[in-house]
């Protein structure tokens, strides 16, 4: 039998009284229970509208003994747990799974201090509401640099980057959030608090018990703050985007970019030219380089020495070999924000393909030019006239696909489709031993296909981990481990 148990079924009203009384009883404010509708209803759509959940009520503790009281009470009640950060999940992880309402959505946001800056010690303390954009310009405040970086830096915050273990666009130089984080606090499933807030580079004193809370989505714990490691300031910037004669050519670039780039080198993206004329219509504004190329890599050099030379070599390299056709090197702060600005877009300007079926894949580095060129025949022989929009971080063999509805088609009939379509895609990253989910995790979206992806006695484990620390599965049920 499973160790993990399903939550009990209550009705809401009697849930909420019960839950409103031990909080109560344990001396909290009322006001840190919502249940007014309006409140709670952004908390239980997702991002993209893809998961809509139900929910009794929105708590928002400001304090790490409230998250323990919440945690403690739910626990006693048996009542789901869904923690939220900026609920800006692609995987529909961050809002109740379906089936569940009695969810309690718990939002860390009111939890968004920077509790210390050590800039000798090179970390800083943050709590889990804080946003990325927020660690970043306190980094940026003690002449450091916060590695992580994505679009969505002025929604995510830390816990959800944490439970996430996001990626986004400096991973090739500084490693996924994983990377980032020295040390955490975490209030357990029965509101026991583990304080682990530790500061160290090195610590081979047994198990690292933080790496249980990272990736795995809000179903081992519920994170209040994260040491986070810090990075030399980037003083010296250059962006570069290089026009490709084929797809094929992205790999030369990156080959070219490693060895000029070195160490400076600390994004390399591949974006393609439909992907840059879709987000000028987000942003309006002009494409960086007249002609937009279908396949372009987009480059960002950082360091404390200049860079613009490093940048120069690359693209001179890689136009002498043949390898890029054409390039432009941003000349000033503006000309790089617009660059980026448009790479940022991406995510939006899904919104004008109408229906599409979104994937973020990883295989071994250097495969992925030939993972995307693999994927259209068989998915076009399903969905003729299907448009792909396809990007990725270069560097990390990570590919984001999605395959858009035909133009003029109806978007009923294609979404029909999805299953047969998810699963020739699948089945290829398979093959290629890479993996349906680099970055942006399972949640509910793909926690089927977990099951296809992982063998059982993987599953197993994590099945025993998640039954250790919670077993009475009320911490974001229905989420990333298949039934
Ligand atoms: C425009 C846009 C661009 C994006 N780009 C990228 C990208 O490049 N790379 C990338 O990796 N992701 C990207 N994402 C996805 C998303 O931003 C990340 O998954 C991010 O880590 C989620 O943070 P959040 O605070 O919004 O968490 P939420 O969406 O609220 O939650 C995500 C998961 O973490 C859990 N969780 C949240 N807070 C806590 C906590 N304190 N303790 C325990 N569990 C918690 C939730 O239960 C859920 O399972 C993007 C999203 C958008 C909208």
């Amino acid at each position: 039998m499973s160790p993990v148990t399903a939550p009990s079924a209550t009705r809401p009203d009697e849930a909420t009284a019960a839950l409103q009384a031990r909080l109560t009883a344990a001396g909290i404010t009322p006001s840190l229970l919502v249940t007014d509708a309006d409140i709670l209803e952004p908390h239980l759509r997702d991002w993209r509208g893809w998961h809509r959940g139900e929910g009794l009520a929105l708590a928002r503790p400001r304090t790490v003994a409230e998250v323990q009281a919440v945690l403690r009470a739910c626990h006693d009640l048996r009542l789901p747990v869904v923690p939220q950060g900026g609920n800006s999940s692609m995987c529909g992880a961050s809002v109740p799974a379906s089936g569940r309402p009695s969810a309690v959505v718990l939002s860390l946001s009111a939890l968004d201090r920077i509790r210390h800056v050590d800039a000798s010690g090179w970390n800083l303390v943050a709590e889990a509401g804080c946003t990325l954009g927020a660690v970043q310009a306190a980094a940026r405040g003690v002449r450091r640099h916060f590695g992580l970086d994505l679009g969505a830096r002025d929604t995510a915050r830390i816990g959800g980057l944490v439970s996430t273990n996001a990626g986004g666009m400096g991973v090739l130089r500084y490693g996924t959030m994983r990377d980032q984080v020295l040390g955490l606090e975490v209030v357990l499933a029965d509101g026991t608090l583990w304080s682990g807030l530790r500061a160290l580079r090195k610590d081979n004193s047994g198990l690292d018990l933080k790496q249980l809370f990272i990736g795995t989505e809000g179903t081992h714990g519920v994170v209040t703050a994260a040491c986070l490691r810090l990075h030399p300031p980037e003083t010296h910037v250059a962006s570069l985007l290089l026009a490709l004669p084929d797809l094929a050519s992205a790999n030369r670039v990156a080959e070219i970019a490693l060895r000029l780039g070195g160490r400076a080198l600390s994004a390399m993206e591949l974006v393609p030219g439909m992907g840059l004329a879709l987000a000028a219509q987000v942003l309006g504004g002009p494409l960086p380089v007249p002609g937009n190329h279908a396949w372009n890599v987009l480059l960002h050099l950082a360091g404390e020495e200049q860079v613009e030379p490093l940048a120069e070599a690359i693209a001179s390299g890689t136009i002498e070999q043949g390898a890029a056709v054409d390039g432009v090197l941003a000349q000033s702060g503006a000309q790089e924000a617009r660059l980026w600005a448009l790479r940022d877009a991406f995510s939006e300007a899904h919104r004008l393909l109408g229906l599409s079926f979104r994937f973020d894949l990883a295989v071994p580095v250097g495969k992925i030019t030939d993972l995307a060129e693999m994927l259209m025949p068989p998915v076009l022989g399903l969905a003729p006239g299907a448009r792909f929009f396809v990007f990725g971080h270069l560097g990390d063999g990570n590919l984001h696909v999605s395959i858009a509805q035909p133009e003029r088609a109806d978007a009923a009939t294609f979404a029909t489709l999805r299953p047969a379509i998810e699963k020739v895609v699948h089945e290829m990253v398979w093959q290629m031993g890479g993996t349906i989910s680099a970055e942006h995790g399972i949640g509910q979206l793909h926690r089927e296909e977990l099951a296809l992806q992982k063998p059982p006695e993987e599953l197993a484990l994590m099945r025993a981990v998640k039954g250790m620390l919670d077993p009475k599965g009320i911490l974001n049920p229905g989420q990333l481990l298949p039934d």
